[in-house]
């Protein structure tokens, strides 16, 4: 296992910043980070908290749309190592999620966030083209597939949807999946074009990296202070900096900082990876090079054969804490077993957790909290792409701009709220164990 090397936390900023107990495997498979630079500069007009996607997606915007003004990005950890570096690589660009509308109706919803993504994908296909950040990038869509008679139902009402929205789909049963997938464990699935399969640590190295030379970016030095209004007093571990305007990309973290205490929670998952694998095993994984399986229940398990021979497993959820490296092992390895009991062995080369930040409807929250300060909070699983895409809208309006894409981002509903622990706490883990009893052979 691969064990992070990152800042020790103090009783100041413990907390304030995700830990991990291992590091990312996709970062560990990368060349070694070269040290961060610090800067002597305290007075920014816009400093951006979070280095993720969202938070680089925003500073890239503002930067290119000041190219006079320098831009600070603060990053806890190195980049590569926080949650858009431990993801399992799925760009997808359909909404998870369609219920939170308010008084527009679920079709208008996904059409709106549709629109959104797709042009959040082009926009970061352009940046991964220009900068040619070396990423694995391929479009070769995702399966969904059902191992069980709820899973099933699950990937009908998906489809209803899909053909509502125009979506191109083409479905599978056992023996065309057994195909495709190498396994027997599935009866029912269907293939998509709507996902792009990148190496997440090296996109979000890449773009890390490509920034215009105006943004100025520290990492492994975790904000946690922020002060309540215009100009922003940001404290650090390292120093204090003062910005008339403020970027809060750091997820569920945010609450950290006092920001929608009431609407966010953390739940941690959990990935690991093969070795690269012989031909003869590789063979077992059926007959094509890459390819990805997003479960038929939101707690099931998400597969991926990578490009260069490894197998990826990611599943297992935990509320606000991560769990023992040990148990995480042992239920990725059987979730592995279960599917190709074939394979010679069934040994990962790196296992780690990561967080995502969910919202109680499913709503992230995008806009401008007060003013100067700008948020985009809750990616609620799917973050590559919402990130990318809201991140990108969000540096746009820090800079007072307005399109029709703003408006849609601006028109859907927030996140509602979440009762106080420790309710929250008893509700998040019954509700984590009803749903994954209810998962079955899904997870
Ligand atoms: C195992 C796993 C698999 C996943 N698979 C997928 C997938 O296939 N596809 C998909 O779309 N999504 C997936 N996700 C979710 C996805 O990774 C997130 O939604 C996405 O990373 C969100 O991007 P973000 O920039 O908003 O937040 P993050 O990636 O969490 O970035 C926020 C950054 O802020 C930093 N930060 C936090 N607090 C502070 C602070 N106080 N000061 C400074 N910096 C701070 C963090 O270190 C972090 O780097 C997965 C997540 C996990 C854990």
């Amino acid at each position: 296992m691969h064990i992070r090397q990152g800042l020790p936390t103090s009783d100041v900023t413990a907390g304030k910043y995700p830990t991990y107990q291992l590091g990312s495997g996709w970062n560990a498979m990368l060349p070694e980070r070269p040290k961060c630079s610090r800067t002597s500069i305290r007075r920014f007009g816009t400093i951006v908290i979070g280095g993720g996607y969202t938070g680089l997606a925003a500073a890239r915007r503002i930067a290119e749309m000041q190219p006079d003004q320098p831009v600070l990005v603060l990053e806890a950890s190195t980049i590569g190592e926080g949650s858009s570096g431990r993801n399992s690589g799925f760009v997808i660009n359909l909404p998870h999620n369609t219920k939170m509308g308010g008084h527009t109706s679920p079709l208008e919803i996904a059409r709106k966030q549709i629109r959104l993504y797709d042009a959040g994908l082009r926009w970061l296909e352009q940046v991964v083209r220009e900068h040619r950040i070396d990423c694995s990038w391929n479009p070769a869509g995702k399966f969904h597939a059902a191992a069980s008679d709820s899973g099933v139902e699950n990937l009908s009402v998906s489809l209803a949807q899909y053909r509502e929205w125009g979506v191109n789909f083409e479905e599978y049963d056992r023996d065309a999946l057994r195909e495709k997938l190498g396994t027997g464990y599935y009866r029912y699935g269907f293939h998509s074009p709507n996902n792009v399969f990148v190496q997440p640590a090296a996109l979000i190295r890449g773009l890390a990296d490509s920034q215009p030379s105006n943004v100025v970016l520290i990492e492994n030095e975790p904000v946690i202070q922020l002060s309540e209004s215009s100009p922003f007093r940001i404290t650090t571990s390292e120093a204090e900096y003062m910005a008339d305007r403020v970027i809060l990309a750091n997820n569920g973290f945010a609450k950290a900082l006092g920001i929608l205490r009431d609407r966010l929670i953390t739940i941690f998952t959990y990935a690991a990876v093969t070795p690269r694998l012989s031909e003869s095993e590789l063979k077992k994984l059926g007959d094509t090079q890459e390819w990805g399986v997003i479960p038929a229940n939101r707690l099931g398990t998400t597969l991926r054969r990578v490009h260069d021979g490894r197998f990826m497993v990611r599943s297992a959820y935990s509320y606000e804490r991560e769990q023992s490296p040990s148990d995480t092992l042992a239920q990725l390895t059987s979730c592995y077993q279960r599917r190709y009991p074939n394979m010679k062995a069934h040994d990962f080369e790196y296992v780690w957790g990561g967080t995502t930040a969910l919202t109680r409807n499913g709503a992230t929250f995008f806009g401008e909290l007060r003013p100067g300060l700008f948020a985009s909070l809750g990616c609620n699983g799917a973050g590559v792409l919402k990130g990318t895409t809201y991140g990108k809208l969000l540096g746009e309006m820090a800079m007072g701009a307005q399109s029709s894409q703003l408006s849609d981002a601006l028109s859907l509903e927030g996140p509602s709220w979440l009762p106080p622990e420790p309710i929250r706490r008893i509700g998040v883990v019954s509700s984590i164990k009803y749903q994954a009893a209810l998962a079955g052979a899904e997870r």
